[in-house]
């Protein structure tokens, strides 16, 4: 579709967020007003981007859909990219959302106007005036290259593991993987095979347990086709099992060693080579940084074609990487596996609140919310994978069902009350803010003793949801208006 000069609700973002965001609201109200940008030529956010070899989920299918568009043709119980993609795009087909999508759309400004109550949003493909926003711009769809002298020099092939450069062959060729993340275990066994060196530089080591996939084969599928009900219960049944996790990641970190044990026992089974199993050993608490589920990367890197750098990079030349011993890997290619910047997203350069400063300008490099989703001096704005809705025992798309449910509430009470915009208070963030800050005092993410994306620079947690994610679910139920203030809509004002 084109691009509409105004709108009711402007969702930005065309990954999980935005489809959850869009797809409640059109499920509450189908007739409502809603229109999504998307800057790339399709939907599907990271699961779209990322397509590097072996891309999986690493969080069970089962829970890692909406709970709305549950598809009985997943088949594995850990889905891999291609179907993940696909389902994507299957949802938003069935649900009609796909009209209500301007492709290749970026959002490069939105300011808020407080006379007419709007947000001017400025696009690539114009301008739209939005009663209301929601920033469903995603955490980790903005790939993290790392500042390494000479990086510039390099004369062989460079990519990020998130734009994957499918026409360079990497057969028979030297080649180095900076980063040994979720990403890094996922595409390093794919690739081993091809190439006629691999170099993996890592920087810390990080927990790994066994990933219990297996296929679902044709009987499961169809009783979950004819009764959709059993595949809820197995969804109810693994939701039940993470949400356990948390009592050890957060609550009693104590219990930790117990599953620690069991990677402990994957190290010790993968890998023979002793160098390499010390270097794999963290000595960090497990579930400090995300914990890996990976069936074939330790034993990748206990091959004898395959080196494992421990003592990090320090240089980059024409035609090598420099380790800090000052050892030279001469390569043909180097994948960056190295993240993304969750806690510095772009949009939050793009927004100008009611005081002029943009949002990033309000956090200073330590991102906060009210229930991840509403900011003081930003009204009418919702951000989908806000602030401290991350997890590291479930799925993500839960959290974001539930603030799917807190933007739908939210524009019932604008409705109901007549209100043109709302705005939650100083108090109110602030207040929340100090019990989350509180809650994650003594979890493993602030206290297991490992630096992680989860940190900012003054060790502040912007990042993670501190407790069950039930309770985040209840707390997003209804927009609670009492921690809000709302301007009246004028005569004749459409709300
Ligand atoms: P990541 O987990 O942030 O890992 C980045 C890796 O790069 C780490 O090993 C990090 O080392 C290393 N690194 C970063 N900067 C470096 C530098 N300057 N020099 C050397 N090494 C450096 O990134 P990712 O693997 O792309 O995953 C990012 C997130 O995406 C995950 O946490 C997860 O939430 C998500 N993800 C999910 C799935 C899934 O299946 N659901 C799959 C892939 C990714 P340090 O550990 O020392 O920082």
């Amino acid at each position: 579709m084109n691009l509409p000069e105004s709108v009711r609700v402007l969702v930005v973002g065309a990954g999980f967020a935005g489809i959850a965001a869009a797809s409640r609201i059109l499920d509450e109200d189908p007739g409502a007003d809603v229109v999504i940008i998307e800057r790339a030529g399709d939907v599907g956010g990271t699961w779209r981007d990322n397509t590097y070899p072996g891309c999986a989920c690493d969080v069970p299918t089962s829970l890692y859909s909406f709970s709305f568009a549950p598809s009985p043709d997943w088949t594995h119980t850990f889905a891999r990219q291609p179907e993940i993609y696909r389902y994507l795009r299957g949802v938003v087909d069935k649900s009609g959302l796909r009209d209500r999508i301007v492709t290749d759309c970026e959002l490069t400004g939105a300011t808020w106007d407080g006379v007419r109550s709007v947000w001017n949003v400025e696009t690539s493909k114009g301008s739209v005036t939005a009663d209301v926003v929601v920033a469903a711009t995603g955490a980790l769809s903005t790939p993290k290259f790392p500042q390494v002298p000479g990086v510039e020099k390099f004369a062989g092939t460079m990519f990020h593991s998130a734009t994957w450069n499918h026409d360079h062959d990497l057969t028979g060729e030297r080649v180095a993987v900076i980063g040994t993340g979720a990403s890094a275990v996922q595409f390093v066994p794919e690739i081993a095979d091809r190439t006629a060196r691999l170099t993996v530089f890592q920087r810390t080591p990080a927990w790994v347990v066994p990933r219990l996939d297996r296929t679902l084969g044709r009987i499961e599928k169809a009783l979950y086709r004819r009764f959709p009900a059993s595949q809820k219960a197995v969804r109810g049944v693994i939701y039940g099992y993470r949400e356990a996790y948390v009592t050890a990641l957060a609550h009693h970190p104590k219990v930790l060693p117990l599953v620690t044990n069991v990677a402990k026992v994957h190290l010790r089974r993968q890998v023979k080579n002793p160098a390499k199993r010390a270097a794999l050993m963290p000595d960090f608490m497990l579930g400090c940084k995300r914990m890996l589920l990976s069936n074939d990367w330790l034993k990748t890197l206990d091959r004898d074609d395959v080196d494992l750098v421990a003592s990090g990079l320090t240089e980059i030349t024409e035609n090598s990487v420099i380790d800090a011993d000052g050892n030279a890997h001469q390569v043909d290619t180097i994948i960056f596996a190295t993240g993304f910047t969750p806690t510095e997203p772009p949009v939050s350069h793009a927004l100008v609140g009611t005081d002029g400063r943009t949002l990033a300008e309000h956090w200073a490099g330590s991102p906060n919310a009210f229930k991840g989703t509403t900011v003081h001096g930003f009204p009418n704005l919702f951000l989908m994978y806000g602030p401290n809705t991350n997890l590291g025992h479930s799925s993500i798309v839960y959290m974001l069902e539930s603030q799917a449910n807190y933007v739908v509430s939210a524009l019932a009470q604008l409705e109901e009350r007549r209100l043109a915009s709302v705005e939650v208070t100083e108090h109110a963030q602030r207040q929340y803010n100090s019990w989350i800050h509180d809650s994650l005092d003594g979890t493993v993410w602030n206290t297991g003793g490992c630096s992680s994306w989860y940190l900012d620079s003054e060790g502040k947690n912007p990042v993670m949801w501190p407790t069950y994610t039930f309770r985040f679910r209840n707390s997003t139920r209804t927009f609670d208006m009492s921690q809000y203030t709302g301007v009246p809509a004028k005569e004749g004002q459409q709300v």
